[in-house]
């Protein structure tokens, strides 16, 4: 059997059971390269086109967070080139996000060259919605299917104090423009006790309303626990109980055929089918076991999870001319060396030392 060639790599706190992938990228299928150690198959890939937002939200990043220099950034050009490699390993999926991806100069274009990559079927996004009232109808033009949308609280105050700069009638006319311009939809909103805790059934109401459906994600410690705080926790278990005291029981909502998997789990009203909410519940009900998917940042970093540190650079495999056999290289290896799961303690530990912001949620 080969032996796959270690990448250059820089890695922040390497696993434990770090080890290349077997070398079923050389002598056998390619797409094997996107299989892990438990049989997890990855198709979707979330890249983060900046770590820079125009807003500061409270629970993902502090106030005066560095960023990175732009020539650190991927260009469009590696972009393009590190998706290529992805696609052939069997990656059809792309979400883009942040940071938030629509302050990203020229994401439209962006869009169009993403989802002309040969192999990449879907291209959709997650954005704070600041920006979709211009940019909606364009993005869908240039190829997005769909986008989430954050939207934590309906209360203006509770808005901008969330989200430090954030205009809530902006998001809402985001919204808006984002299903008028044909794309799917769906809302997000971190579940904390004291910004929405009182909320959960108002976010419903507001997202039935147009047709769509909420996700509520538990709060997740990134930046080494520093913006956790576990008080301010809301269950999956109390979410659940919210919405059935106010409209009823749930049911378990079927995977949809042909849906990719993904950390969410969906109820509908008992009542009413077409009412569906959704939970990401990292802390009390894990998921790790059906994971399918990667991060690369904004700076080409390709971390295997959310929850660790560790990192193989991309752009330093690009950058040194490892071209196409250099990426496949450093992917199979990350893939190879992604861990069982996220180690997030509720006393705020076991998380990674970088902010949500960086690593592109
Ligand atoms: N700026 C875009 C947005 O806000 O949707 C995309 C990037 S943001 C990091 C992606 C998602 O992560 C958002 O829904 C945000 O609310 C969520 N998020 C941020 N920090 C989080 C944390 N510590 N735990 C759980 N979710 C978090
Ligand atoms: Fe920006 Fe999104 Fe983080 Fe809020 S959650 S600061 S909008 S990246």
């Amino acid at each position: 059997m080969s032996v796959v060639r270690l990448p250059v790599v820089s890695s922040t706190s390497p696993p434990p059971a770090a080890r290349a992938h077997p070398a079923a990228i050389v002598d056998g299928d390619p797409r094997d390269a996107l299989v892990d150690r438990f049989a997890r198959r990855v198709s979707y890939l979330r890249l983060s086109l900046t770590d820079r937002c125009n807003y500061r939200c409270t629970y993902c990043m502090p106030d005066d967070a560095a960023f990175r220099p732009r020539a650190d950034l991927l260009t469009f050009e590696e972009i393009v080139d590190v998706l290529g490699v992805f696609a052939e390993l069997g990656v059809r999926r792309v979400r883009l996000t942040g940071g938030e991806p629509t302050v990203r100069n020229g994401v439209v274009d962006l869009v169009a060259r993403v989802a002309a990559v040969p192999g990449i079927d879907e291209v959709v996004m997650t954005s704070n919605g600041h920006r979709l009232p211009e940019l909606a109808a364009p993005l869908a033009t240039a190829g997005l299917r769909a986008v989430n949308v954050s939207i934590d609280t309906l209360d203006p105050a509770r808005f901008a104090a969330v989200t430090r700069r954030g205009d809530l009638a902006r998001v809402v006319d985001g919204i808006d423009a984002a299903i008028a311009a044909g794309l799917e939809v769906k809302l997000n909103a971190v579940a904390l006790g004291d910004l929405n805790g009182d909320e959960i059934t108002a976010l419903c109401a507001f997202a039935w309303a147009r047709g769509i459906v909420v996700r509520f994600i538990e709060h997740m410690p990134m930046s080494g626990g520093a913006l956790f705080d576990a008080d301010r926790e809301v269950t999956a278990a109390a979410i659940r109980a919210a919405v059935e005291a106010a409209f009823g029981p749930l049911r378990p909502s079927p995977p949809r055929a042909g849906a990719p998997r993904g950390p969410a789990r969906y109820w509908h009203l008992a009542a009413d089918p077409g009412r569906e909410v959704g939970i990401i519940s990292a802390m009390t009900e894990h998921f790790c076991d059906d994971c399918n998917r990667l991060r690369v940042t904004a700076t080409g970093e390709l971390h295997a999870c959310l929850g660790h540190d560790d990192a193989i650079s991309l752009r330093d495999v690009l950058r040194a001319g490892g071209g196409r056999a250099g990426l496949v290289d450093a992917i199979a290896a990350s893939v190879g060396a992604k861990r069982a799961g996220h180690d997030f303690q509720r006393s705020g530990g076991g998380g990674p030392s970088k902010h949500m912001v960086m690593m592109g949620g």
